[in-house]
């Protein structure tokens, strides 16, 4: 589905390839002024209905962009892929290799991938070029020394997107009985070495056919009957393995394959305590014959267990904590989504459409929180800015009286620890967010006397993303997260745990101490479009991974008791 994010990211992808290509300077600035125009536009696409009136869209960027919301490709964008090396491009990811420096390896020492730049570096031939200096050939060779091995685990992010392409190929195949994905991304662990699925079927020919022919294949590992396992092209291969059952075998396979490892142990001692013997193909009875389920549910009851979800089958503890996995958070019991952007800052859908789209998910309540007037690159609203965004907000609500929108903000909390928005324009806001976005790598007394002004002020609910890392990748600002709980505490505020699968912040140790002192937890999706909002159910998942219990967590409250929550400072 086409959305103004992924126009504006191919946009600036677009740019990029111009760049590495030599072309015109003023070509490629001004795929960058349109992506920027867009970017600051306010409206969702579906309410622009002519884009070359935006100012800093020409002609030639306004036929890429109409292009891309006809047929949702670019031909300019496949054209520049089909002539820029393939390998020149990951390149980017090297710290201090910009469009700019690459560019000029490539069209000066025809360097086109990792290989190339390591030789030129070892020659000594990048020093040699204006703007490189011997300290940079040195770090890149330094850089390269663990650049494109692949990584042994890869982070849920990168994982999700492959998973919603292979649910909906199997979803859309007649010969597949039923089928889920397994092993530790089902489990919603924060990495994952490859993906499982495991598929219902009679027709294993067909569903292997399809899977081979259908999916971006690099890589066919083993075909089998009965196991297929490929390596995906994707920007970071995704090794994937597929294994076919009958319809008997599904729930024993979906259970064996979802682990973990310690989790089948107990179930295996357990089992055997009552002479049984638990295999993918089923439990093996003490007279010998093997009995099947229809469900995974129907297999946990065979030994007296409620069901167990995936996400805490991990130590095998799991099954002493029994009688408190029916106050976990479920999905069900979410109402609300307290942080979300719109075209108003940098998300790709107006006000209304993200209202429709929440009452669709059949919440009773969200807020608008976009961001506040130091993102600029976000577009970030300025107290009249946020003063006009109140039009729009109330038209939603009026027009639908059964759900609520709140005004929000999320309002950066500035380097120098200062909030964006003074208590004037804070107590006029229904709902608060105070979040860091930059100066990361201050001392952790800066970070924490910056968080202690948001959390001491009257006006802030919740504390987003309270550690800004990115899963797998960057370890954010290092606050000192048990005393940020302690504050947050005896405080009342909330603190986040960003659905987001890029951040999934809090993390685990920190969500159970939270709970531990009684802090309320918003899980919330942060979405930057509609699409995003779907993962709540990642963040209710890895909720349940930290044992959390619905009633503190801030979104399964009903419109009154949030309400009387918000206010109480007013
Ligand atoms: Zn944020
Ligand atoms: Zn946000």
């Amino acid at each position: 589905m086409m959305n103004k994010k992924i126009i504006i990211r191919t946009l600036e992808k677009i740019a990029l390839y111009m760049e590495l290509q030599a072309e015109n300077p003023f070509k490629v600035s001004a795929f960058r002024k349109a992506a920027a125009a867009l970017e600051a536009d306010e409206r969702s696409l579906s309410e622009i209905d002519d884009i070359t009136a935006i100012k800093g869209i020409g002609k030639g960027t306004a036929a890429v962009i109409t292009e891309l919301m006809e047929i949702g490709e670019s031909t300019v964008l496949k054209e520049l892929e089909a002539i820029v090396p393939k390998g020149l491009v990951p390149l980017m990811k090297l710290p201090g290799l910009g469009g700019k420096k690459l560019a000029k390896l490539y069209q000066e020492l025809n360097i086109v991938d990792a290989a190339t730049l390591k030789a030129a570096c070892e020659a000594g031939q990048v020093r040699g070029l204006a703007g490189f200096a011997a300290k940079t050939e040195e770090k890149i060779l330094k850089e390269l020394e663990t650049f494109g091995s692949r990584a042994e685990r890869l982070p849920i992010w990168q994982l999700e997107p492959v998973v919603l392409e292979i649910n909906e190929l199997l979803a859309s195949l007649p010969e597949v009985e039923l089928f889920s994905v397994a092993g530790s991304f089902r489990r919603v662990a924060e990495t994952s070495k490859d993906v499982d699925f495991i598929i219902a079927t009679k027709e294993y020919e067909v569903v292997r056919e399809a899977i081979l022919t259908r999916l971006a294949i690099l890589e066919t590992v083993a075909a089998g009957a009965t196991k297929v396992s490929v390596i995906l092209d994707r920007e970071e291969p995704v090794s994937v393995d597929f294994r076919l059952v009958t319809r008997e075998e599904f729930a024993t396979a979906l259970h064996h394959f979802t682990g973990s490892k310690d989790h089948n142990v107990r179930m295996r001692q357990l089992a055997k305590s009552m002479g049984k013997k638990i295999s993918e193909y089923g439990v093996e009875q003490e007279d010998g014959t093997v009995v099947t389920f229809e469900s995974e549910e129907a297999f946990f009851a065979h030994f007296n267990l409620p069901f167990i979800p995936p996400t805490v089958r991990e130590s095998g503890k799991e099954l002493d904590r029994l009688d408190e996995l029916s106050e976990l958070v479920k999905l069900e019991d979410i109402v609300a989504d307290l942080h979300m952007h719109t075209t108003w800052s940098d998300g790709a859908h107006s006000v209304s459409e993200m209202g429709q789209a929440l009452m669709d998910n059949g919440y009773s309540h969200a807020v608008i929180t976009d961001h506040s007037q130091y993102l600029k690159v976000a577009n970030g609203l300025t107290p009249e800015r946020l003063e006009q965004q109140k039009l729009d907000i109330y038209a939603f609500n009026e027009a639908n009286p059964n759900f609520r929108l709140y005004r929000g903000t999320e309002m950066d909390i500035l380097p120098d620890g200062t909030l964006d928005f003074g208590d004037d324009v804070l107590k006029e806001l229904d709902f608060v967010i105070a979040s860091i976005h930059s100066s990361f790598t201050q001392s952790q007394d800066k970070i924490m006397a910056r968080l202690k002004t948001a959390v001491e002020n009257p006006y802030v609910h919740m504390i987003a993303h309270p550690t800004g890392r990115i899963v797998g990748q960057r370890g954010g600002y290092d606050p000192d997260v048990p005393l940020l709980i302690e504050w947050a505490a005896a405080h009342g505020k909330i603190l986040e745990l960003n659905a987001n699968p890029y951040r999934l912040d809090l993390s685990i140790e920190y969500l159970t101490l939270a709970m531990e002192k009684n802090v309320p937890i918003a899980i919330n999706t942060d979405a930057h479009a509609i699409d995003q909002l779907r993962f709540m159910d990642i963040g209710v998942k890895y909720a349940q991974k930290a044992w959390l219990k619905k009633d503190l967590i801030v979104n399964t409250w009903s419109k009154d008791k949030f309400e009387a929550f918000i206010s109480k400072n007013k």
